[in-house]
């Protein structure tokens, strides 16, 4: 018979009892804040379950682009939940028009299949570029993450002693899966092309996060990706940009437009659904037609709540807004208020910081140049990163607490949080340098 907990028995408490470490994902496993419960969010501010109030830049990771709860959002989930829940048969409407509008919006995706997650949908694009091309090997690159499936967990934020080796994020991988996975440097294109020298023949897929913000913001050069583009045409293997995070976050067309190069494949997730767990994978029609969604073909594919009406409608109201409101203008108006106010500041305290970052995503190293790779990285100061973003969250200003995570703005942030967001950011470090 279950047992009621005893009433002294604190929340964290009760949740470390029956959830192992007290939390549903090892990236909310952060140091010192093994208590923090959550109540509530609204806009730009979420709630613990003590009535402590926090202005929150680190967005779960970065799903709500519009700022937490957006009404339009909650309204059209509501509606879809007085309406249907799941049928798993057939399709709704709704998942045409969510594809459809993905397909007009995202140079890539000639076709669009629904998942409930980003590791899904890069654990779909790895299989069907090894499916299509009857090849081995997949190149990541050292810093990206692409979601925690086992041909890319590796060599995300490794210390500068497992840099250049094979640095599993995990036990329990097989060696020989580690083995088909190549590890490269971003922003080296001679790296690229010296790998594919050497193994062209046998590289199914090359996955990427066109801008690694699994470790704040390292901005690609053009070369880089266009490198990736035409090594990948010469030897036929399969580009993957990994947008889950750049997605709709830095364009409605993804950083693909930006960069103006096209991937074969696309994943999405995140700041679609504002929130609501989705993932989306597009392409090359030759590529998605692979698919078992496609009667008689090879590469299966399922998911219970791929498509799920409520997640669904959560985005087509987030894209709707996103096209109809002037959300990226704000965000982005407010990340460069961010990125160009803020060095001096740190610049009159003399610490040596760079600001980086692209649009809403902003993230500050401590270290006196702009990294280009994730090597240059290892020269940030890990104890000032973390350090001065503890003092911010006992301020009530939320940047997450742990080694090179980036931090988001969204349409519920305002001038004013931006203000406070640099005088706070000013008194942090000042009293983490005096410690
Ligand atoms: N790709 C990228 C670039 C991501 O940032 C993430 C999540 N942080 C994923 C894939 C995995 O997405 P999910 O957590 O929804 O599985």
């Amino acid at each position: 018979m279950n047992q009621q907990p005893a009433p002294s028995i604190s929340l964290p408490e009760r949740a470390r009892q029956v959830i192992p470490g007290g939390v549903n994902s090892g990236q909310r496993n952060v140091p010192g804040l093994a208590d923090l419960v959550i109540a509530r969010a609204q806009g730009a501010t979420f709630w613990d379950a003590g009535g402590r109030q926090y202005t929150d830049y680190h967005a779960a990771f970065g799903p709500p682009l519009l700022g937490h709860n957006d009404p339009d959002v909650a309204a059209a989930v509501a509606e879809a939940g007085r309406t249907l829940d799941l049928c798993g048969v057939g399709v709704t409407e709704g998942e045409i028009e969510l594809a459809e509008t993905l397909a007009e919006l995202v140079p890539s995706m000639e076709r669009v299949l629904l998942t409930s997650t980003g590791s899904e949908a890069t654990f779909h694009a790895l299989r069907v570029a090894r499916a299509a091309t009857g090849r081995r090997l997949v190149v990541k690159f050292q810093g990206c993450y692409h979601g925690w499936h086992d041909a890319v967990s590796m060599n995300v934020i490794s210390a500068p002693d497992r840099v250049g080796r094979r640095d599993p994020i995990s036990t329990g991988i097989l060696p020989e899966v580690l083995d088909a996975t190549l590890v490269l440097r971003f922003n080296d294109p001679d790296g690229v092309r010296a790998a594919f020298a050497d193994h062209g023949d046998d590289i199914a897929a090359v996955i990427v996060e066109p801008v690694p913000h699994n470790v704040g913001c390292l901005l690609p050069d053009a070369e880089f990706l266009r490198t990736l583009r035409e090594e990948c045409t010469r030897h036929g293997s399969v580009l993957v940009f990994d947008e889950v995070i750049t997605g709709v976050r830095h364009g409605l067309g993804g950083w693909q437009e930006i960069a103006g190069v096209t991937p074969d494949l696309t994943t999405m997730g995140k700041a679609i659904a504002n929130g609501y767990p989705v993932g989306a994978l597009g392409g090359r029609a030759d590529l998605m037609d692979l698919f078992s969604s496609r009667p008689g073909a090879p590469v299966f594919f399922a998911g219970t709540y791929n498509g799920h009406p409520a997640v669904v409608a959560a985005a087509l109201a987030t894209l709707r807004k996103l096209r109809e409101e002037p959300v990226h203008e704000h965000v982005f108006r407010l990340g460069d208020r961010v990125r160009a106010e803020l060095p001096p500041v740190l610049a009159s305290l003399g610490v040596p910081a760079v600001v980086t970052g692209y649009g809403s995503v902003f993230v500050t190293y401590f270290m006196d140049r702009l990294p280009k790779t994730y090597d240059d990285l290892l020269a940030n100061d890990t104890g000032m990163f973390v350090g001065y973003r503890r003092r911010m969250v006992d301020q009530g200003v939320f940047e997450l607490p742990l080694n090179l995570k980036r931090s988001h703005l969204s349409y519920a942030h305002t001038d004013a949080d931006v203000d406070r967001l640099i005088e706070t950011t000013e008194a942090a470090v000042r009293a983490q340098l005096a410690d």
